[in-house]
């Protein structure tokens, strides 16, 4: 339904002025309230005190047959995960629970704009919860005119209670996820935040199955480097196309015994990489196809990092540029290419010498290119196993390699497993 339509629709309802419910609707809609919550919102506002779309009350509907389409439903589920997280709504910090909810038939996420505490195995059934769609799937809303009741008899459903996972499981949207974790690495860093300059954490967390990025966004003394903990209600959301874990002031951070952390990255090939939209450690194996412009030596801008040349900066004009070397590579395994990018030191390891020799060698030869060529020269037509994070933008895929090395392993043999996976 159109906002229009909505306005149209509340105001006869309502008996007001549609110029006016309309912008109303429009301001709750732009503070990403949903639809139905802020229908029911004005409702509240202009005196309906019936609440509902006005019909009776829904009957009871399969969490499987659930659709953006459905209006208000009443569904009983048991209560798979519960995330607590606080978002901001009119300028107010206002408190939001989320997860999943199972029937027999299917499982939906939902979130719930005020506190009916559930509890991760909670039977409910949900009467007049709204509908909305979310990342192109439904969402239920639980708002002030649902009522949760509890149900005594538990519903089995075939998934899982709680929120437990492994970080390979992780995906963007996760809520109420329960992790056992080493901290990798940590930093504290100073953001302009929502409230002012606030304090965070920021790094690496691993554990048997891969390793993923976290941000802490409530400092917790239990998170240090080295030390394993378990992290109860944190959620995932995105960061530069790889899952990332976020840790809030409703989480639990409790010291764990130790957690093994996997030294390998996950292997995988590129194809299955890019259709992830991202992998923070993975391994690729291929050919580089070709080592591209802007590789070799090269020069920064000192203020910004930013590669330059001529002397100029895109955002701080002439500079005094500093001297740098990176490889910028395409490689391709036999299901698509990426292009991987090598920093300064695993770029002289390639090279053979520092960034020095290779300053040395270009005066010499009255000619920077020298460096890239010799590059190309070493790289091209070869295969590689290469390490790091992997991020999906408009222009492709890239992986910021942090480990590059010839493969051992037998080309044939390695396209014999992709053909063996491809098949269905
Ligand atoms: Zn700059």
């Amino acid at each position: 339904m159109s906002l229009d339509d909505a306005a149209e629709e509340l105001a006869s309802s309502l008996g007001v002025d549609k110029t006016e419910v309309k912008a109303d609707l429009e301001k709750l809609v732009s503070y990403s309230v949903p639809m139905d919550e802020a229908k029911q919102s004005l409702r509240r506002k202009y005196g309906d005190a019936g609440g509902g779309d006005g019909g009776e009350a829904p009957s009871r509907t399969d969490v499987a047959d659930v659709t953006p389409e459905s209006g208000n439903v009443t569904v009983t589920a048991r209560v798979l995960t519960v995330g607590k997280r606080s978002i901001r709504y009119e300028g107010e910090d206002q408190v939001i629970f989320e997860g999943e909810l199972a029937d027999e038939t299917g499982g939906i996420s939902y979130t719930a704009w005020t506190d009916f505490s559930l509890s991760p195995g909670d039977t409910i059934t949900a009467g007049n919860a709204g509908v909305r769609e979310w990342d192109g799937e439904p969402e239920l809303n639980l708002g002030q005119s649902t009522t949760v009741t509890l149900e005594e008899e538990p519903l089995s459903v075939p998934h899982e209670i709680g929120g437990e996972r492994d970080l390979i499981d992780l995906e963007p949207g996760d809520r109420g996820r329960t992790l056992e974790v080493r901290v990798l690495e940590v930093e504290e860093r100073i953001i302009d935040g929502r409230d002012g300059e606030t304090e965070i954490k920021s790094g690496v967390v691993g554990d048997e199955t891969t390793r993923l990025p976290f941000t802490d966004w409530d400092p917790h003394g239990a998170i240090t480097e080295g030390a394993s903990v378990r992290l109860e209600n944190v959620y995932v959301d995105e960061f530069r196309g790889v899952p990332s874990v976020n840790v809030t002031e409703f989480s639990t951070v409790e010291p764990a015994t130790e957690v093994r952390v996997s030294d390998s990255g996950t292997e995988l090939s590129v194809r299955e990489a890019v259709a992830a939209g991202g992998v923070y450690d993975a391994v690729l194996t291929g050919n580089v196809i070709e080592v591209r412009d802007g590789s070799g030596l090269i020069q920064r801008c000192p203020e910004c990092g930013r590669v330059v040349q001529n002397d100029q900066c895109r955002s701080h004009g002439q500079v005094d540029p500093e001297d740098d070397m990176r490889i910028k590579a395409i490689l391709d395994d036999g299901t698509d290419t990426v292009t991987v990018i090598l920093g300064r030191e695993l770029t002289e390891e390639i090279y053979g010498g520092t960034l020095e020799d290779a300053l040395d060698h270009a005066r010499d030869a009255m000619d920077r290119d020298v460096i890239a060529e010799e590059i190309a020269e070493t790289l091209e037509g070869r295969e590689f196993s290469v390490r790091g994070a992997l991020s999906v933008d408009e222009y492709g895929a890239n992986l910021d390699a942090t480990a590059f090395e010839e493969s051992d392993e037998d080309p044939k043999a390695r396209a014999e497993t992709f053909l063996t996976e491809a098949e269905p």
